[in-house]
This record gives structure tokens, C-alpha cells and sequence, in this order.
């Protein structure tokens, strides 16, 4: 029996003999099973192969991996009250990594973007005996159940020590953002583009499939009230510096144009 991990989208299945039949998440449109077809490692492969890259992103502490695997994206930590929150999270845990955690006190908890980074979430929960802070409305994307699992509903979740997660929807319909006094944490749900002056959003980024200028509109409503100068997306190194918050609206509004034939 081993926790199957699937090489397209990183995610951990419940333990299982043999590999599992497919990967929902990568069948789904907004990913992809590739042309040379669906594989799979192991947590004892990946780490004969891998190993956790604990650098500074921006003003945070990032963690990814090295070489980059799957969808390659790196977590942040993130402080809160004597610990740090894990914000999104990756496929692998080992010994760098963990030593870097309880050097800051440990965690205080994991809350994940979305479903592409839920990746090795119970691995680290368990680890850090703390909860993983997921959106019910994207439950159905959860292959490795597990009690340290926390579904919370509804638009908003104060965490306390100034983070609040915001359901933004758009991508996929749990989709959240982390707020923190002066940053938003975004993952994939805001997107942080080579353009620094803009982001971007997308229901799938990979096979490039927008989403309709009115969830568009309410994303953007959900965040205008919410200060924030810094903003971090999903991979090393893309972090808006400052002025994040006029980026997201004025982004939101090109888009919206662009939808309508107003083409920047
Ligand atoms: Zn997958
Ligand atoms: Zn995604």
C-alpha cells in the first residue's frame, strides 16, 4: 500500500495496492492527462529524485522543490502569531524543509489555493499535527481524505493575528486568496503575469480557457475592498512589490473590455 502521487498535477491519492485508475483532477478541462498518458510515482521515488528548495520570495520564506516537479508551484510561509501559516502547498516533505518549519515555530495551519496545490497537504498536516483550510465548494477535488482536513463555508474566514482567507471562485469555485495586512496571497486565482503592470484569471490556465467577464467583475469586487500593496502568485519570484491593489482592478476592468471586443 502506498500514497500514489500523480506526475501531471502533483496531487496524493488515498493509499491504495496498485496505482489508481485516473486522476480526476488532470481529467478534468482545466488540466490535462498528458499525450504520453497518465503516470504516477510514489512519495519513496520522488524523494530518491526531489528535494525541498527553502528560500526568501519577496519578503516571505518560500518553499518548492528542486528539480521542479509537476506543476512546479513553491508554498509560502507565512507568519501568524508565534507560528507561521503554510500558504498553498507541495508534493513533498522532508527533513530541510521540516527543520526550516520548526525553526519557525511550526505551523499554525495550511490553506490551499485551490485543488492543483493540494498536492502532499496530509503528509505536512500530519506532520505539524495542524489543519488543512480548504473551501467546501471544491470538497469533490479532495483524493486523500484525512481528519486534519477543515472545510469551512461561506465568503470569508478570519484566522486571526490579521490573515483572512476570501473565497474568490473563478478558476474553480472554491478558489480562495490569503489576506494578510499588507499582502495578498493569490495562488492561481489572481494571476501574476510576465507583465508586472497586470494580472490576469483564467478557468484553465494550460489549455488557456477564460472566464466570463462577470465572474471576472465579482472577483474583483470581492478584493476592492481589502488593502493590500503586495500581491504572490504561485511560482518563485512572481510577487508584485506594491501598488497589487490598483493591478487586480484595473486587470479585471482590461479583461473585461477584451471579453467585449475592447482589445487593450
Ligand atoms: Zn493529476
Ligand atoms: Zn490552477
Amino acid at each position: 500500500m502506498t500514497t500514489y502521487i500523480c506526475v501531471t498535477c502533483g496531487a496524493q491519492f488515498a493509499e491504495t495496492d496498485a496505482p489508481p485508475p485516473a486522476c480526476p483532477i488532470c481529467e478534468d478541462p482545466r488540466q490535462y492527462v498528458p499525450e504520453s498518458g497518465q503516470a504516477w510515482t510514489t512519495p519513496a521515488e520522488l524523494a530518491a529524485g526531489h528535494r525541498t528548495e527553502v528560500r526568501a520570495d519577496g519578503e516571505l520564506t518560500g518553499v518548492g522543490m528542486e528539480p521542479p516537479f509537476a506543476i512546479a508551484q513553491r508554498a509560502l510561509l507565512v507568519p501568524h502569531g508565534e507560528r507561521r501559516l503554510m500558504w498553498d502547498c507541495i508534493p513533498l516533505l522532508d527533513d530541510a524543509a521540516a527543520a526550516e518549519v520548526e525553526r519557525g515555530g511550526g505551523l499554525s495551519g495550511i490553506a490551499i489555493s485551490h485543488p492543483h496545490y493540494y498536492s502532499g497537504m496530509v503528509e505536512w498536516a500530519r506532520r505539524f499535527g495542524c489543519p488543512v483550510l480548504l473551501h467546501a465548494d471544491d470538497a469533490e477535488w479532495i483524493m486523500r481524505p484525512d481528519a486534519a482536513v477543515e472545510l469551512w463555508d461561506g465568503e470569508t474566514k478570519d484566522l486571526g493575528d490579521g490573515l483572512t482567507l476570501i473565497r474568490c471562485g473563478g478558476h474553480f469555485a472554491g478558489g480562495q486568496v490569503l489576506h494578510t495586512e499588507t499582502t495578498l496571497l493569490s495562488g492561481d486565482i489572481v494571476q501574476v503575469i510576465p507583465d508586472r503592470s497586470h494580472v490576469s484569471f483564467m478557468y484553465s490556465y494550460p489549455n488557456l480557457v477564460p472566464l466570463p467577464a462577470e465572474t471576472v467583475r465579482d472577483i474583483a469586487a470581492r478584493l476592492e475592498p481589502y488593502a493590500f500593496d503586495a500581491l504572490y502568485g504561485a511560482w518563485w519570484g512572481t510577487v508584485l512589490g506594491t501598488g497589487a491593489h490598483a493591478i487586480v482592478q484595473r486587470s479585471a476592468a482590461r479583461y473585461i473590455d477584451a471579453l467585449q471586443g475592447k482589445l487593450p
